[in-house]
């Protein structure tokens, strides 16, 4: 069929781009990337553009015609990389850190070439495997009882809304599956105000309403008050709700909250609630046996999410789940219709049964490149001076004229703020229009504070101590 095309046609089929000319500009990307990352420290960590800055410099309409990948190429280095913000730049302190360390990069270059859709067993086996066995190592690492098992999600927002459908359906004894919400009673789920909203989109996603997400007060130390949640649904069981679930904190956005993990489980198991703990940035600290201290009770839980992909090193795109039993989760989101059956193979796990999209990515191999390439030692050396040098910077902070360290370092985060409000807000923006290192943002008790959040995988102690320079020569200049 082919030698009937015409010949405009052939030759736009045999232009750029071959899987011969792929080698040679994969070797160009490389060392393009190369130069990046060497060169990461001069450059700004924000992106210094403005909004539609960017858009403007393409054309509004696809191109009808091949153009040659030097002219691409040529246009992405002109575009990109000053229209970026650099996540993996070693004085990124903002949100928290994305870190793709070489080892994953490498992984998912091998992962992209494969550009396999690993939605069930039979469609990578490999995948499925190394993905199991990759659940095995994490949750041994993170020492997790050996009784968890799990699976490899996009996000933690995916993971999350995973176990909200969980509690949701198995709060409506699985009729939900079948007939949806209609005639249903009126779901609560529980969490503190110090959770991420991902659990209020996982509640509104689910039908439940964000009305019925009921934030728990927490103690003076910003964990939930379990006895405040014990109350809360007594008083709902009274007013005639369904307690469905609990939501737990480890380790919260904001200022990095930990809920008492034991004692929130323990009243959710009274009551006969499932039970999620968010632990997905301070998972990965859990390596380091010193901390688990701050999630004292994880066992007992139903599901725990940790996102390998913020402090471990394995690059976004990668959260990973752990179900103490995942028989629930795929009642919930399990479906299995002719075209996706593994004929005389009814047994096998099929990983998209426990997740919400279908097409799967294989994201395991870059879990096992890391920690084969660092080792779990490498990974806790890193993990354990982030959290030393954040205490040392905290410390510094509390020392300058007119700052105010507003919550200590809850491992590796902590935040201040400069005098007042205004003057807060007037500092950030001028620190991140300075480049020199990149500083975020939140509300702490009604004050506008700054977060500090030390994790990026290549940051020194020198990179982290430039926080205190870069405040206290900007303050000095501006105030
Ligand atoms: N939970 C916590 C505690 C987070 O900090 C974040 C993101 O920073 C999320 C959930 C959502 O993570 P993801 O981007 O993987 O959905």
């Amino acid at each position: 069929m082919g030698e009937s095309l015409a010949a405009p046609h052939r030759s736009w089929l045999t232009a750029p781009m071959t899987h011969d000319e792929l080698l040679e500009w994969s070797r160009r990307a490389a060392e393009w990337a190369l130069d990046y990352h060497k060169g990461l420290r001069d450059r700004p960590v924000r992106a210094q553009v403005s909004y539609g800055e960017t858009g403007a410099q393409l054309p509004v309409i696809a191109p009808e015609t091949p153009a040659p990948m030097e002219a691409i190429f040529a246009d992405f280095e002109a575009i990109v990389p000053d229209a970026m913000t650099h996540w993996q730049h070693p004085r990124f302190f903002a949100y928290f850190a994305a870190n793709a360390s070489p080892a994953s990069m490498l992984a998912e270059q091998l992962a992209n070439a494969i550009a396999a859709q690993a939605m069930l067993w039979q469609t990578s086996p490999a995948a499925t495997e190394i993905e199991q066995v990759m659940i095995g190592w994490l949750r041994d690492a993170l020492g997790l009882d050996t009784g968890f098992t799990g699976t490899i999600h996009d996000s933690a927002t995916t993971a999350t809304l995973c176990a909200v459908l969980t509690m949701r359906d198995r709060a409506l004894g699985w009729r939900s599956v079948e007939e949806g919400l209609c005639d249903g009673p009126r779901l609560r789920i529980y969490a503190s105000a110090q959770t991420h909203s991902s659990v209020d989109k996982a509640v509104r996603l689910a039908g439940i309403g964000q009305a019925n997400l009921v934030k728990i007060p927490t103690r003076d130390d910003h964990g939930m008050d379990p006895a405040a949640l014990d109350a809360a649904i007594r008083a709902d069981l009274v007013a005639g709700y369904k307690p469905a679930g609990v939501v737990i904190c480890s380790g919260g956005t904001s200022i990095g909250a930990f809920d008492p993990v034991a004692d929130c489980v323990a009243v959710a198991k009274a009551h006969d609630l499932y039970t999620h703990v968010d632990a997905a940035w301070a998972g990965s600290a859990m390596i380091c046996p010193e901390f688990r201290k701050l999630w004292d009770g994880v066992d007992d839980a139903d599901s725990v999410v940790f996102n390998p992909h913020k402090w471990l090193g394995v690059q976004f795109d990668c959260a990973v789940q752990f179900l103490r039993d995942p028989a629930p989760q795929i009642r919930s989101l399990g479906l299995r219709p002719d075209y996706l059956q593994t004929l005389g193979q009814d047994e096998i796990v099929n990983f998209n049964e426990w997740t919400v999209p279908l097409g799967r990515r294989f994201r395991a191999l870059k879990i096992w490149f890391v920690l084969r390439a660092y080792g779990l030692e490498g990974l806790r050396v890193r993990i354990r001076n982030h959290v030393r040098w954040a205490e040392e910077l905290a410390d510094a902070i509390s020392g300058m004229d007119g700052f105010e360290i507003v919550t200590p370092p809850a491992l590796s985060l902590f935040t201040f703020r400069y005098r007042d409000d205004a003057a807060t807000e007037d500092l950030l923006a001028k620190v991140n229009d300075d480049g020199r290192i990149y500083l975020t943002q939140t509300r702490h008790g009604g004050d506008f504070v700054i977060r500090v959040q030390v994790g990026q995988f290549d940051c020194t102690r020198d990179d982290v101590m430039m926080v205190a320079e870069v405040l206290t020569k900007i303050s000095s200049r501006n105030f």
